[in-house]
């Protein structure tokens, strides 16, 4: 009886009430529609246009009646910032609509009815209802593209002025230390010892800014070029030895035959072929093996191998080192991501390497990820499209054939044939063969089929 009547004194709860308090939600979420300067649009379950707010409207270029019941993918149409077309087959847009699933990005641009292009945040976001629908939002970010760009080029500027003296200090320390050119006693030794790889840190510091600023701006252009793999690999692999020595680090290179035998696979040298940009590449494997140097203790092993294995090219770069854990593995790709623990805040870093290792390798068309088991060693692989014999022959002869001057031209000096990163879109790698894992490993992203931790052989 109690309820009954405090229900009854309850105004939200009489349904006239009720009503007027639905009708205030309305027409508070009209407001907020009407007045938002982000576009927002909803879609039915077929998606199809049910509602857009004057700032879509605005932002699409067309009439608003003229958009209801239309399909969502007709209406917005995208090219990526370089100006590429994004068509049906790799929207990511239209996959979200069509699965139902949340999708983010900054990588589109909005071509409208006009035809006029707007570089955008977009979202697609599934209602939480039964009905399927879902609500696409997007604003525009050419000024913050525009800040952001000022801001990199004022990174970009400020890292390469500080470059040239850090570089100059450094030198001038190493002629200090070089006993061939000054004297001095042990214990300014030892402080100019820190100062110079301080010195190297800080360098190292700004070259990395300077590679992200000018990678994030796509100021760096990929040169794709078709080689012989394994040999430069090996060569750049052995160019470390000098720094795996220092500490004790035991060294291998191979390729591992696909049939392996009971010891876990032969060691064959394999021509392997594929084109990539060398300076890239070398940027790449350094990283990857100089990470491997600093975070594998006194005296654990290093192995590097390159496999064909059907129509990629795999490499990995396995340590025994102090490992990486599964919260740590699924970040270390992120800028300025470092795993902190105690081994890791004694070792040096910017946890810029990897980051730019993946910008690098995917501007070449290829992946790289990571397992890992913690404490006891870490795998790196990069994989990338593989040229058979007589493609690598074929691109090899038009490079040559680039650098014959044609009749009545002038001799001058060529470049390498310049690919984009699309002409060799890599295919998802397959789980590969290789020595038995020591233990289950832990995939970080990209998510790949998990190929077993590979443990270095000697
Ligand atoms: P950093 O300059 O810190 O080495 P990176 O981007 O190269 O930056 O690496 C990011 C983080 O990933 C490192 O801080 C480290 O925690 C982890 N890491 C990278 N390589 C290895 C490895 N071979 N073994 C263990 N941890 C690694």
């Amino acid at each position: 009886m109690g309820l009954f009547n405090r229900k009854q004194n309850n105004p939200a709860n009489s349904p006239d009430q009720a009503a007027l308090v639905a009708a205030r939600h309305a027409a508070l979420a009209d407001i907020a529609l009407n007045n938002i300067s982000d576009g927002v649009v909803i879609t039915n379950a077929e998606n199809k246009i049910q509602l857009v707010n004057p700032a879509a409207i605005t932002m699409l270029g067309h009439d608003p009646a003229g958009v209801i019941n239309l399909d969502a993918n007709v209406v917005f149409r995208f090219e990526t910032p370089q100006g590429i077309a994004i068509e049906d087959s790799n929207s990511q847009f239209l996959l979200s609509l069509r699965n139902s699933r949340y999708f983010t990005t900054r990588d589109y641009v909005l071509i409208n009815a006009q035809g006029q292009k707007h570089p955008i945040a977009l979202s697609v976001t599934p209602a939480m209802n039964a009905h399927g629908e879902k609500i696409i939002t997007f604003r525009d970010i050419s000024k913050e593209l525009e800040s952001e760009g000022e801001q990199s080029e004022f990174i970009s500027t400020a890292s390469h002025e500080m470059r040239t003296p850090v570089a100059s200090i450094e030198g001038y320390l190493g002629l200090a230390l070089n006993p061939n050119c000054a004297t001095i006693d042990d214990r300014a030794k030892k402080y100019l010892e820190e100062a110079h790889a301080s010195s190297k840190h800080l360098g190292k510091l700004f070259q990395d800014l300077l590679d992200v600023t000018q990678l994030d701006d796509k100021k760096l252009k990929v040169h794709l070029v078709p080689i012989e793999v394994s040999a430069l690999i090996r060569e750049i692999a052995d160019g470390q030895v000098p720094m795996m020595s220092e500490k004790g680090l035991k060294f291998t290179y191979g390729s591992t035959s696909n049939m392996g035998d009971s010891a876990g696979g032969h060691v064959l040298d394999q021509e392997i072929y594929a084109a990539v940009d060398i300076d890239f590449l070398r940027e790449v494997m350094n990283n990857l093996i100089e990470n491997a140097i600093k975070y594998t203790p006194n005296g654990g092993g290093i192995w590097v191998n390159v496999r064909g294995d059907g129509d990629r090219v795999l490499i990995n770069v396995t340590d025994t080192g102090i490992g990486i854990s599964p919260d740590d593995l699924k970040h270390i790709f992120q800028k300025f991501y470092r795993a902190d623990n105690s081994q890791t805040r004694t070792i040096g870093g910017t946890g810029l390497g990897l980051y730019l290792v993946k910008e690098r390798v995917e501007a070449m068309g290829g992946k790289v990820w990571a397992e890992s088991s913690f404490g006891e060693g870490s795998t790196f692989y990069v994989s990338f499209p593989r040229l058979t014999w007589e493609e690598y022959e074929r691109r090899r002869n038009a490079v040559t054939n680039n650098m014959m001057p044609q009749p009545g031209q002038a001799v001058t000096p060529s470049q390498p044939i310049m690919s984009t990163p699309d002409d060799a879109a890599a295919p998802a790698p397959a789980p590969v063969q290789a020595p038995v894992p020591a233990a289950q490993p832990i995939v970080s992203e990209p998510a790949l089929p998990t190929p077993p931790m590979s443990t270095p052989t000697t």
